[in-house]
């Protein structure tokens, strides 16, 4: 499916528009639209329903060791400074760039691709621009005009090895930057911390610095006490948050998928050491099948455990649940959530200081006079089991996603182009979004056939005695055909008519977006119906 549609729907009916669009946009930043707004907003509570809200403590579910809690927390975005020196991200939480001195471009050295071809004596790495779905066909007419050859002169290319990323080359003078003419104008890598910083308070000293949160998951961390403290949960229990993220993304893209601004839902769950393993596998797997419960197909959705190289240093293992993205090239996956088993890592950091991994453990970091080098908060980050009378810190399995890289995976995955019947009953082509009813922004839509003989009034009374439970929309603009072409391509899973009929029988249509089978149910079913439909 071509991305182009997608974005061109989101932006006609209302689910995306780029941010202060009026003055030119913003890269890297994304309104959500009326459409858009319930959309996201769906998949958030019903994130939390699943997770939190609903979750069933009182019995193991398949694949558990054991009942355990969840509960929910909102913790602030900007947070003391020491947190980010303790969990890491002030010191490791970097990407390299390249900025080019001719076209004044910056890009991230990592994502820059290129082939070595070789012409007149000369070897050149010639790249294209980070977003090229396909390398093959931009490099090669990038490298005849380089060489000053014709299309026709392309047998005097000499290609070296395979497509390579730009971080695989030493040496920049042999580079031939994506948007430039010359050779040798990028400027070596530098490192860029992706963390926005800001100043608290009106004095604005460096003191003064603090950042915008980069994952809500320290908010968690640092409140680990404060929660068991309070609310008498048990290890294992998970705690969860929904909230805003930051990073200074080098090369924001892929619409709203690599933003500079983005909602996280996270879970931080706690165990104990032993059962750990355990416990991240089931965390794995039960992230994989939400995605797929909610309608992604197992075709386009894959979990992918990361390699020893690419774990980080605190990690015993990760996996990655990745969706194909249409705007990524066939075969290529992009992350939508990392599970990752982070065993007691973070509530250590916060406790003694930043660690580092040495000689195989984790350490507090020291500097050359033998202190800390972040030091930690002191407080005892330990739990106390009181059935044992164990003391430890638990190990934790962080379920870590991303709300708006997932909207626009059920975006993608919901798009669909057919044939029904239009007014005159003759097949014509439809734009409809198959999204699963619990995320649908709109659950029903309301049409009275005509705008007289008491059908909208019935029709005003059945929209208002629905809106109460769900959103609903109501619409008498049109034919009916006209009417059900919009709600397809807004997600609705199912239009209800008030037509003659109901009037003398007190019974309307229901017409199903997905089979377009339409049925006729008593107006007092609707409610239930509904309900049935689209809770199960
Ligand atoms: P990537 O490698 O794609 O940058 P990441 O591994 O850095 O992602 P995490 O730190 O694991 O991402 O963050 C958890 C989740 O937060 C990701 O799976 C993703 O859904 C979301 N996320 C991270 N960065 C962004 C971003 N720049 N824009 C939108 N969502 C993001």
């Amino acid at each position: 499916m071509s991305m182009d549609k997608i974005v061109s729907l989101c932006k006609r009916r209302g689910f995306l528009f780029q941010s202060s669009e009026i003055y030119g946009g913003l890269n890297g930043f994304w309104d959500y639209g009326p459409l858009g707004v319930e959309l996201k907003r769906n998949l958030k509570d019903t994130w939390w329903r699943d997770m939190v809200t609903g979750h069933d403590d009182l019995t193991a579910p398949a694949g558990a060791p054991q009942a355990y809690q969840m509960v929910g927390l909102d913790c602030s975005i900007i947070m003391h400074p020491q947190v980010w020196k303790c969990s890491g991200h002030y010191d490791l939480f970097h990407d390299f760039m390249v900025d080019c001195r001719e076209s004044k471009k910056r890009y991230r050295y990592d994502q820059v691709v290129g082939r070595w071809v070789e012409s007149k004596g000369q070897k050149v790495f010639v790249t294209v621009m980070p977003e090229t779905d396909d390398p093959a066909t931009e490099i090669e007419p990038r490298a005849l005009k380089f060489f000053n050859l014709r299309a026709k002169q392309a047998d005097q290319l000499v290609y070296h090895g395979s497509h390579a990323s730009l971080a695989t080359i030493s040496d920049m003078a042999t580079v031939l930057a994506p948007d430039a003419k010359q050779l040798g104008t990028l400027t070596p890598p530098r490192e860029f911390n992706l963390m926005f910083k800001t100043i608290v308070g009106a004095m604005g000293t460096e003191e003064d610095a603090a950042f915008l949160r980069p994952e809500t998951a320290q908010g968690i961390f640092v409140n680990f006490k404060n929660v068991v403290d309070s609310s008498r949960v048990k290890v294992p229990f998970g705690i969860a948050q929904i909230g805003k993220s930051f990073r200074n993304e080098i090369t924001p893209r892929n619409f709203t998928f690599r933003s500079r601004e983005f909602e996280q839902m996270e879970i931080e769950f706690f165990c104990s050491p032993e059962s750990s393993n355990e416990w991240y596998r089931y965390w794995r797997d039960r992230r994989y099948q939400w995605y797929l419960s909610l309608g992604l197909s197992p075709e386009r959705l894959r979990m992918r455990e990361h390699d020893a190289a690419e774990i980080a240093h605190y990690s015993c293992g990760t996996a990655d649940i990745e969706y194909a993205f249409p705007f990524l090239p066939a075969g290529e996956f992009g992350e939508l959530e990392g599970v990752a088993h982070r065993a007691d890592f973070d509530l250590r950091s916060h406790q003694e200081g930043k660690l580092v991994k040495k000689d195989g453990a984790l350490v507090v970091e020291t500097g050359t006079d033998g202190k800390p080098r972040h030091k930690g908060s002191g407080k005892k980050m330990d739990y106390l089991d009181q059935e044992t009378n164990r003391k430890y810190i638990p190990h934790v399995i962080e379920p870590s996603a991303g709300a708006d890289r997932a909207t626009l995976a059920f975006l993608c995955e919901a798009y669909r182009e057919d044939m029904a019947p239009n007014d005159k009953g003759e097949q014509e082509a439809r734009v409809l979004l198959k999204l699963h009813p619990r995320l649908a922004p709109f659950k029903a839509a309301i049409f009275p056939l005509f705008n007289k003989d008491g059908m909208p009034e019935v029709a005003q009374k059945l929209y208002l005695k629905l809106k109460k439970r769900f959103n609903v929309f109501f619409d008498d603009g049109g034919s009916v055909g006209k009417r059900y072409r919009r709600q397809d391509e807004a997600g609705t899973p199912y239009c209800l008519t008030i037509d003659h009929t109901t009037l003398q029988d007190q019974t309307v249509t229901i017409r199903d977006r997905d089979t377009l089978v339409q049925r006729r149910i008593s107006l007092d079913a609707v409610l239930p119906e509904l309900e049935k439909l689209i809770e199960g």
